[in-house]
């Protein structure tokens, strides 16, 4: 019988549980959600250490030292610790299994459906399309108010360019929405309208709920995913989003649901400037 239960981990869970400790086991289920054979995928990470765990917006990197695993789980991707060793299947796509304290540490990246798990040389995981192009990460110090004037130097909708992930990594249409609201921040405005004490707040605000957030376990794996609802505290905080026609929680308006960039947004007519 399994001692523990199945749970849900997230980036800094990888690295408190697997940080330092051995691959003992790796498999994966379906050649097409890695760029290795697959039975290479078990023989170029078992015997190596996960050294570092990293996060480049929606990606996960483990670093194994001489192996560098790059980790997408697109919305229906999760990891989960489970009790004992599993053999790769449909759900559990991708399993490594990790030496413990008395019971082998063993996580599984389910559901790698739309995502993947693959494995690069060192260094060469920042060829990895997704990895090249990806804006800085909002904790980064490249993420400056500077940078963001410059980004915003264009017309196109700041909701628009928050979500780009070429502009600022790993935000979400949750987060972004949250952020314009926090920022006083209309979505529809135009980027290059923005003066600079609202950029300069906009980033600050950007840093500090995606703090909270992380803090709360606002999502799973990736803390700002936007697959909402899953685990989190943090739904519970969120002022504007899934809030349509309930009163805004600064004035008292009814928010309002529009589409913006493509998604459904919310928003306080009177707390966010239009212009
Ligand atoms: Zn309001």
């Amino acid at each position: 019988m399994p001692e523990l239960p199945e749970v849900t981990v997230i980036s800094e869970d990888v690295a408190a549980l697997a940080g330092g400790r051995e691959v003992l086991r790796a498999g994966v289920f379906r050649p097409d959600v890695t760029n290795v054979e697959p039975g290479e995928f078990g023989r170029r990470l078992v015997g190596r250490t996960l050294k570092r765990t990293g996060r480049r917006g929606k990606i996960i990197v483990l670093d194994f030292g001489d192996v560098v695993g790059v980790v997408h789980l697109v919305i229906s991707g999760r990891v989960l610790r489970l009790p004992e060793w599993s053999e790769p299947d449909r759900m559990n796509t991708a399993v490594l299994e990790f030496e413990g304290e008395e019971v082998p540490v063993v996580l599984a990246f389910t559901r790698l459906w739309l995502g993947y798990f693959d494995l690069y040389e060192p260094g060469e995981e920042n060829k990895h399309p997704l990895i090249s192009h990806l804006g800085p990460d909002p904790f980064s110090d490249d993420f400056s108010v500077e940078y963001l004037a410059s980004a915003f130097g264009r017309k196109a909708s700041v909701k628009g360019l928050l979500l780009d992930q070429s502009v600022v990594a790993g935000l979400g249409n949750i987060y972004v929405d949250e952020v314009l609201f926090a920022a006083g921040i209309h979505p529809t405005r135009k980027a290059n309208t923005l003066d600079r004490g609202e950029i300069q707040k906009l980033q600050a605000v950007t840093r500090d709920i995606l703090h909270r957030a992380i803090e709360l376990r606002g999502t799973t794996f990736d803390s700002y995913h936007d697959a909402f609802g899953e685990t989190g505290k943090f739904q519970h905080q969120l002022k504007v989003f899934t809030r349509a026609g309930e009163p805004c929680p600064v004035c008292g308006t009814t928010i309002v649901k529009s589409r913006v960039a493509g998604r459904g947004t919310h928003t306080c007519p009177s707390c966010q400037r239009v212009s």
